[in-house]
């Protein structure tokens, strides 16, 4: 084969990772093959390599950079190696040998199957470290594979954490240590301690690293947070049911989780209670936020985010709120007979002029065009950081609901003849009478439910005292709110031209 005697060889030998379908030969397995090919070629090998490391990354084959360095100096003219994806598996140390081989300055690459020299082979050299590079990858998803099945067998497969030890591949409890973490979730389940109390409450019953040193806020949280205690390790998103010996109950874990929860609720409001968002405080015009006391029972309270509110302290029980809540309809609820004639008196009117659908049909674009403002505010207070993601998505899609059913409603209108003005008025009649239907379910509705009656009426309340003080009503609820005698025919006819009652202020916005 090889007849240029000048070549000087270096054999390179590599130990490969791969998995066990193939052949894995020892690094003195491969050199004794090697060895044997360039006595039968006859080849002049002045040096071997033996490379343990990885080809992984460039930079890390100390063998491979001096093999590089002996070639670039003229020592080496050939590698003699076990297969061109034990030489170059990764894209640098591709380039690197392919610039030696353009240069004429590695002359010749044998392995066991073939030879590459520069020029012809050039190409297919490129080819199959790109294999070799494919090859990193699925090594790489096997790694992973592998670490996957061992967390699928109960396994473990990273160090051990605080409380346990690596032993014989398994993990064994720290018994010196595993009493101080059951004492830390206990400490954190009573609700009665912070993070860093415990830390410091630890640390002086001698709760110490290996190291001796203190185990500080951050670390006990991350503790206090590892299900792996309970018995439950969690990698990459998944949950796997360790083989260890849990230190804590599954109970424990999830009560001291609880706690987390209800904290976070108090300090970002991350949950959306019933009516979280539609209740502000009358006295300093803060939101109302809520949370959960022991027993599950959801009480709300001013946030006092400017400061000196005195309201701040009165807490609202939910179920209390509801019903004061319900009074919200009072300032819509019309009688009967007043809606009747009300229905009657619009027919008149509606006979005598047929401008009637052109003014529902302005005050429902004015509508839409309130919708779309208010879009526009809630985008921006969402981008502002104002109102949560979750908020922001549960707020625009009750406006995006609203704008198609004022949509549809201008449609339905710019479809009727005048002769179908009757389904209109119908329509006002039943919104005259609504309110007083959904007063009589409200009280039977869950909190969820509650509040989306609630949205579709007002934007909020004001709360001062436990008891409604004003309420700001959507349109129309607005003008109906506005009427004063809900008995009086002529106040009703007038559509809220009159003085505003029941203490009433709308709030524009
Ligand atoms: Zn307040």
């Amino acid at each position: 084969m090889n007849k240029n005697d000048k070549t000087i060889y270096a054999l390179y030998c590599r130990k490969s990772t791969e998995d066990s379908s193939r052949q894995i030969l020892s690094l003195d397995s491969q050199e004794t093959e090697m060895l044997k090919l360039a006595e039968s070629l006859g080849l002049n090998i002045v040096h071997t390599f033996r490379e343990s490391k990885s080809a992984k990354k460039p930079d890390n084959r100390p063998e491979f950079s001096e093999l590089v360095n002996m070639i670039k100096r003229g020592e080496i003219t050939g590698i003699l190696c076990w297969k061109i994806d034990r030489l170059s598996r990764n894209p640098i140390d591709s380039a690197t040998i392919q610039w030696l081989l353009q240069q004429n300055e590695l002359t010749i690459i044998q392995t066991m199957e073939r030879q590459y020299l520069p020029g012809d082979n050039a190409l297919l050299f490129n080819v199959e470290s790109g294999m070799a590079n494919q090859y990193i990858l699925d090594l790489s998803k096997n790694v992973k594979r592998g670490i996957r099945a061992k967390l699928e067998k109960g396994g473990w497969p990273n160090l051990a954490p605080i409380g346990y030890f690596n032993k014989d591949s398994s993990l064994v409890v720290d018994r010196e240590r595993a009493p101080y973490i059951k004492k830390a979730f206990d400490l954190y389940a009573s609700g009665k301690y912070g993070v860093k109390e415990i830390s410091d409450i630890l640390f002086q019953e001698g709760f110490r690293s290996r190291a001796g040193n203190k185990y500080h806020k951050s670390k006990i949280h991350k503790i206090l947070k590892e299900s792996f205690y309970c018995g439950l390790m969690v990698k990459d998103g998944n949950s796997y049911l360790g083989n260890h010996e849990p230190i804590i109950s599954k109970e424990l874990f999830d009560n001291a989780q609880e706690i987390f929860t209800e904290k976070a609720h108090v300090k970002h409001q991350t949950i959306p209670f019933a009516f979280r968002g539609i209740l502000k405080c009358a006295k300093c015009g803060c939101q109302l936020t809520a949370t959960k006391k022991k027993g599950r029972l959801v009480y709300y309270y001013c946030t006092n985010g400017k400061g000196g509110c005195d309201e701040h302290k009165a807490y609202i029980k939910e179920e209390a709120l509801s019903k004061e809540l319900v009074r919200v309809f009072d300032s819509l609820v019309f009688d009967d007979k007043i809606v009747d004639l009300v229905y009657r008196a619009k027919l008149e009117e509606g006979k005598a002029s047929s401008s009637y659908l052109q003014e529902c049909a302005l005050s429902l674009q004015s509508r839409l065009q309130g919708i779309d403002e208010r879009k526009k505010a809630l985008l921006d207070a969402y981008l502002d950081k104002i109102v949560s993601a979750d908020d922001y998505r549960a707020k625009n899609e009750a406006l995006a609901n609203d704008s198609v059913i004022v949509n549809k409603d201008l449609q339905a209108l710019k479809d009727k003849k005048s002769d179908q003005e009757l389904v209109t008025l119908e329509r006002v009649k039943n919104f005259f009478l609504e309110p007083k239907q959904r007063r009589k379910e409200f009280l039977k509705l869950s909190a969820d439910k509650q509040r989306s009656v609630l949205i579709s009426l007002l934007w909020n309340a004001e709360i001062e005292n436990k008891k409604i003080a004003n309420i700001s009503f959507k349109q129309p609820f607005d003008v109906l709110s506005k009427i004063e005698n809900k008995d009086d025919f002529n106040s009703v006819r007038r559509g809220g031209d009159s003085n505003p009652g029941y203490a009433v202020t709308r709030i524009t916005g």
